[in-house]
């Protein structure tokens, strides 16, 4: 339904305060969300990284900065090895791989899983129960 609860909660999760007026108004860089809702009238469509089995922008990253977590299977970004090449970008077929700037540089930024809680904020969140978190 095009609501971009998602949007708010994985910003609000990778923002330094955790609260969603600190987070929106008073942070530098400012957060971003690695969920993104695509709307066309009244389609719309929440993007997010598909953790892909061969990952293409696990093949594209010179530094080693784009990296499989071993235990859940989920890819990474390790921003203190990211460049800021892009070539993750631009190999990505989901488009889902944006620019977030940090203290020092521009890093590779996508979802994380929201690794080390239960689900992702995204997935808990979504009143209309839209976005879902399983394996294929
Ligand atoms: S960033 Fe893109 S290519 Fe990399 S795992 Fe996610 S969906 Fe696949
Ligand atoms: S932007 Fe960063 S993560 Fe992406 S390919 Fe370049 S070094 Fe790797």
């Amino acid at each position: 339904m095009g609501c971009r609860l998602c949007e708010v909660h994985c910003l609000v999760k990778h923002s330094k305060s955790q609260k969603i007026i600190k987070a929106y108004k008073g942070e530098w860089p400012k957060p971003q969300p690695r969920v993104i809702v695509e709307q066309e009238g009244y389609l719309s469509f929440a993007l997010q990284c598909r953790h892909c089995e061969e990952a293409p922008c696990l093949e594209a990253c010179l530094t080693g900065a784009m990296h499989r977590d071993h235990e859940t299977g989920a890819i990474l970004c390790d921003e203190e090895k990211c460049v800021g090449c892009w070539m993750c970008i631009m190999v990505c077929p989901f488009g889902v791989v944006t620019r977030q700037l940090t203290e020092e540089k521009k890093v590779a930024s996508k979802c994380d899983l929201c690794l080390g809680k239960e689900l992702p904020v995204c997935v808990a969140h979504c009143p209309n129960e839209a976005i879902v978190f399983e394996e294929h």
